[in-house]
């Protein structure tokens, strides 16, 4: 019953189920021209590991996935899709890579971090002759790729005459945001257009809405260089009762630019609202949305609703990343209300930001 007018840009309709396959494709296909035998990499919620599984599965090449252990023990149906498609998927922090050895001897029993993955996937790269590291998200290069969502919405409600008044998008390391918003930001950088965009991150791993604008390390090694970036530190590990995804500790440069800039603003979410937006989403639309997405779900709704209040008739646009069947776990704790909402205090942040690299 809003007056609002709500679009979303779909990136599920594929295997993998997101969004990341375009950058997967892309970093797939010039590792194969660069004559490289296969790539390695970290996952979280798995679907970055599925997409450069299915992408390395075309480009005939090794895909090695260190795959966060609570997730890999959340979601085995997510391994067996990379499995299927050829890649190998170790349970991170493991035994199989030094950093991982020195990370289980600091926090034995640890649940992991995409942090932690990253620093396992980075050493196994280093380590084996004709081998890269590829990242999913967070870098400039990912956000390139991922301009095909901005330029496809673009298009889209171009060809219909819509002129967007909210733009909203789900912001872990910011790349479906990113790809999402960047034709827009180019209009108001250039003068042209102005539009409200909307980050929308988890309250359990609020980078963009509580972290620091700092150099910090992508990593939880400490092995990456280092990038300007909302952080809560490469020490952070989000609560392990956090089913959402969005858990990486920084965010994009450029995004992280743009908020510092004010052309973008940020707000966090609980998971029990965002799942209730997902399953009014799945009932109303018949998508059944992953947890990810929701929070741009969330944010849209209540923009929507906001609207039913003030009789503004705006137009929202928000990134529907992906689907939520490998997410079913999640959803079975939301359905028998076991669900959590956790927000970290400040205290439990200090930790993090007491990492920060100190400049
Ligand atoms: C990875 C992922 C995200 C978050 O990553 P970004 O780099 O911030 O886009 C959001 N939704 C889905 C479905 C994902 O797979």
């Amino acid at each position: 019953d809003t007056p609002a007018k709500i679009y979303y840009k779909f990136e599920g309709n594929n295997t993998s189920g997101s969004h990341k396959l375009n950058s997967a494709i892309a970093q797939a296909y010039y590792a194969k021209q660069q004559g490289l035998k296969g790539v390695t990499t970290e996952t979280g919620a798995g679907q970055w590991g599925t997409a450069l599984s299915m992408a390395c599965s075309y480009f005939d090449l090794d895909c090695k996935v260190y795959m966060v252990k609570c997730s890999y023990e959340q979601k085995p149906f997510r391994r067996e899709v990379m499995r299927t498609y050829g890649a190998s998927v170790t349970p991170s922090p493991s035994m199989d890579t030094e950093v991982g050895r020195k990370i289980l001897a600091e926090h034995p029993g640890t649940t992991g971090s995409l942090g932690c993955a990253i620093s396992e996937a980075v050493e196994a790269a280093t380590s084996t002759e004709g081998y890269r590291y590829v990242l999913g998200s967070v870098l400039s290069q990912v956000l390139l790729h991922q301009t095909v969502i901005g330029l496809e919405t673009k298009a889209a409600l171009d060809k219909y005459d819509i002129i967007p008044d909210i733009i909203i998008g789900c912001a872990g390391g910011g790349s479906n945001l990113g790809g999402l918003v960047s034709p827009f930001i180019g209009e108001m950088l250039r003068g042209e257009k102005k539009y409200q965009v909307i980050a929308v991150e988890p309250a359990s791993c609020p980078s963009l809405t509580r972290g620091k604008y700092a150099y910090d390390f992508c990593d939880t090694g400490k092995v990456c260089p280092l990038a300007k970036m909302y952080t809560l530190g490469s020490g952070f590990i989000p609560s392990p009762n956090h089913a959402g995804g969005l858990r990486y500790h920084g965010m994009s440069s450029v995004l992280s630019q743009l908020y510092d800039d004010g052309l973008m603003e940020a707000r966090s979410v609980e998971q029990t609202a965002v799942f209730k937006a997902a399953e009014q989403f799945a009932r109303v639309e018949g998508i059944l949305p992953a947890p990810e997405s929701s929070h741009a779900i969330k944010v849209a709704i209540d923009e929507a609703m906001k609207c039913k209040e003030t009789g503004e008739e705006k137009t929202i646009v928000f990134g529907l990343t992906g689907t939520g069947y490998f997410d079913m776990y999640a959803y079975e704790s939301f359905h028998d209300g076991t669900m959590k909402d956790y927000i970290p205090t400040d205290e439990d942040l200090q930790p993090g930001f007491d990492s920060l690299p100190k400049m």
